[in-house]
């Protein structure tokens, strides 16, 4: 199972956002689960779970980072590579906020984070021309110099929006691609993601396996279940 976080903070003003005290809860409820990386991710393994942060907030470096980084649980940070230090002045729905400096990058790097791409600038890639597209999918020299293999070998979709000519693409540069709810199982280019939000618990009984291994063995919510939006 892949779980997908955005902010972790004191406050919780949208559905993007988990309490600390919610998400230290959610990953103590996790433990009994096997952490890896994406690149370690098998998808028939149901005892296998992968954190993933996307955006890279600077309060998932404050608030989220030092409770994985005392479990040495390994994670993921999708990165929008234009916006490092900066504020999320794009996604004016939410309330404003940092992202992760490089430096707040590199510190989580070092424990046992893996950066990978998001795009330059949050684009919805499905709206772009075939010029725009490929801008977005470069990983810059500069950073990919800061952090090489194995960094910046995952991709993720702004929105989870996809289309096949997008998979096309990033299939040519990514060792795989996560989208939300709208993936095909089976796909290593568009695996779905369980949203983890104030609400969500995972579900603390025996495993389920599903076979194509890319349906989470835990159950949503009610209200989760309810409100399904687009990611951000
Ligand atoms: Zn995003």
């Amino acid at each position: 199972m892949i779980v997908m976080y955005h902010k972790v903070d004191i406050i919780t003003p949208s559905r993007w956002w988990v309490s600390i005290d919610k998400f230290r809860e959610q990953i103590g409820l996790l433990e009994k689960f096997h952490f890896v990386h994406l690149d370690d991710y098998e998808p028939s393994g149901t005892s296998q779970v992968i954190i993933t942060f996307d955006d890279a907030y600077e309060n998932v470096y404050t608030h989220a980072f030092p409770v994985l980084k005392k479990r040495r649980i390994p994670f993921e940070v999708f990165i929008i590579g234009d916006v490092l230090g900066d504020w999320n002045d794009f996604d004016t729905s939410e309330a404003k906020t940092r992202f992760c400096s490089q430096w707040q990058l590199q510190e989580m790097a070092e424990y046992g984070a893996r950066i990978q791409w998001h795009t330059r600038n949050h684009s919805r890639l499905t709206r772009l021309d075939q010029a725009e597209i490929e801008i977005q999918l470069a990983v810059p020299k500069e950073l990919t110099a800061m952090f090489p293999q194995p960094h910046f070998r995952w991709f993720a979709y702004p929105y989870g929006a996809h289309d096949q000519h997008i998979v096309a693409q990033v299939r040519e540069r990514f060792a795989g691609a996560l989208s939300v709810n709208n993936g095909s199982p089976g796909d290593r280019y568009q695996i779905n993601r369980v949203t983890a939000d104030e609400d969500w618990t995972p579900y603390t009984e025996t495993s389920c396996s599903a076979p194509t291994g890319m349906h989470p063995p835990f159950k949503l919510t009610q209200s989760r279940a309810r409100k399904e939006l687009s990611p951000r």
